[in-house]
């Protein structure tokens, strides 16, 4: 059976692992990646030692049913390493690498996993099964295609000068090799203040920056700060069965269970960490007005108390903002205008209809990662959406499947042999984003296409 992977990532790195140590028939497995490097994805490919991974290794093996399968792997590598530690994101792609490549050597039932460097720009039906398209004029023939596509770039935001998205002083991609050159004393504007603004700030502060950040958006809310973990206690899911349904019920329900939590001692992360088993269930039954509601109202105050930064990453933002190097500003920008070499940033501040211009030397788009896609660009989302070879999510965060992870099609009916896997399945569960997730979902579609392939290899 031939599978093509696209994407070496965790998630289709994983996937790749597991067919390898699973399959029962033999498999070819073939793991397309356009930036060269397996196993990192945009999240571990930073070239930035001081960026860390936001969960504690403890939390991170890429393997649900051995849950301290990454932190031993790191402690064998290095005794200091510690399970309840945030360890750099370079060593979780060194991580991945490792299992890629011993998936590579040990396949099993005379499998093989064999890695492309090239990039994925069309993928369509042919004689049972699919023909897949790189932009190097190779072509793959394959029984079963995995779209593990993860992250795309932030998008433009909405302002009245649409024009200065072209210009020099813009990055729109913050994960892109070229994003951060600025001399050392030019001020910078970051667009967003949620993780990739605090990886761009890290990442600034590591190269020797010494201008100063000013961080905008609408609410300016900065993500929270973790803790060690070792204080939080597991608590049992609060109860949802009068306010369930809607966004504003959850939220209350969710208001109530912290202040009786910290009433009797205890902290809001509790409560937080709780609502990890149920949240798929709330999700699948709030309807898609409520989804909507919740992404529009409540999106930026889940985002920033969920997904959190390393305490260290922490305490350097707050030393970078003590030092009055970073400042951080509510508010919408409402254009640019650029005067020689600097970008004039109109910003109103929330709630006033005051306005004010912020000087900057190049101006960085941090919104985070674009889920949306029907607007993304890249040449296989364009290519599958114009053929109605998939339907984009309509609250604008992933792609729609089938349960199993079939891509669904333009009609609604999914696609034999041609599945997701990654954060773009998030409209499922809302909760399909970190590891702790991911890994559980590669698992499971793994396990779902070594049954599929012992019966009909296209199914
Ligand atoms: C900056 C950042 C930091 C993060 N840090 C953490 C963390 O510390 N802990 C945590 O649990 N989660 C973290 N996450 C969440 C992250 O989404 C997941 O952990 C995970 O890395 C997602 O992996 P993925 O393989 O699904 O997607 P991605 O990592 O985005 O990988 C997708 C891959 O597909 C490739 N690709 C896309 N299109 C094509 C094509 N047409 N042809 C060929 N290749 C293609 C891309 O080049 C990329 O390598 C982070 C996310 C980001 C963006």
């Amino acid at each position: 059976v031939d599978v093509v992977i696209v994407g070496a990532g965790f998630s289709g790195t994983m996937l790749a692992v597991h067919l390898a140590r699973e399959t029962r028939v033999p498999a070819s497995v073939t793991v397309v990646e356009r930036t060269g490097r397996f196993g990192a994805g945009v999240a571990y490919s930073t070239p930035f030692a001081s960026h860390l991974l936001n969960v504690p290794a403890a939390r991170m093996s890429a393997f649900p049913d051995d849950p301290g399968h990454f932190a031993r792997w790191a402690m064998a590598g290095d005794p200091a390493a510690r399970p309840e530690a945030f360890l750099p994101r370079q060593l979780y792609s060194a991580y991945l690498g490792h299992l890629l490549d011993e998936a590579s050597a040990h396949a099993g039932n005379g499998s093989r996993v064999r890695r492309l460097d090239a990039e994925v720009v069309a993928v369509a039906p042919a004689a049972g099964g699919w023909q897949v398209a790189c932009a190097d004029g190779h072509t793959l023939r394959a029984d079963v295609v995995v779209l593990a596509i993860g992250n795309y770039p932030p998008a433009d935001p909405p302002c009245a000068t649409p024009g200065f998205y072209d210009s020099a002083l813009y990055r729109q991609d913050p994960w892109a090799a070229d994003a951060l050159t600025v001399e050392a004393d030019q001020d910078v504007l970051l667009v967003g203040t949620g993780l990739t603004m605090v990886d761009v700030a890290i990442a600034l502060d590591e190269q020797g920056h010494r201008g100063t950040l000013t961080c905008v958006s609408r609410r300016g809310l900065l993500p929270q700060w973790l803790r060690e973990p070792g204080n939080a206690r597991e608590l049992p899911p609060p109860s949802f069965a009068d306010g369930g349904r809607t966004a504003r019920g959850l939220l209350r329900a969710v208001r109530r269970a912290v202040a009786d939590r910290e009433a009797s001692g205890g902290t809001w992360r509790e409560v937080l960490g709780s609502l990890r088993s149920v949240t798929p269930s709330l999700w699948t039954s709030l309807p898609e007005a409520e989804r909507r509601r919740f992404l529009r109202h409540l999106r930026p105050y889940w985002d920033t108390h969920r997904h959190g930064a390393a305490p260290a990453i922490g305490r350097a933002i707050d030393r970078l903002r003590d030092g009055g190097r970073l400042r951080v500003r509510a508010g919408r920008i409402l254009r640019y205008d650029v005067s020689g070499s600097v970008a004039l940033a109109t910003v109103r501040e929330r709630g006033s209809t005051r306005t004010s211009v912020v000087r900057a030397h190049r101006v960085i788009n941090c919104t985070g990662p674009d889920a949306d896609l029907r607007r993304v660009t890249s040449p296989l989302v364009r290519d599958l959406r114009d053929r109605g070879m998939m339907r984009p999510d309509p609250l604008g965060i992933g792609i729609v499947t089938d349960a199993s992870g079939r891509v669904v099609d333009g009609s609604g009916a999914p696609q034999a042999g041609l599945y997701l896997a990654g954060p773009l399945r998030r409209g499922e569960s809302w909760e399909h984003i970190a590891v702790p997730e991911l890994r559980e979902g590669a698992a499971r579609l793994a396990r779902h296409l070594v049954a599929a392939m012992v019966g009909t290899p296209s199914s």
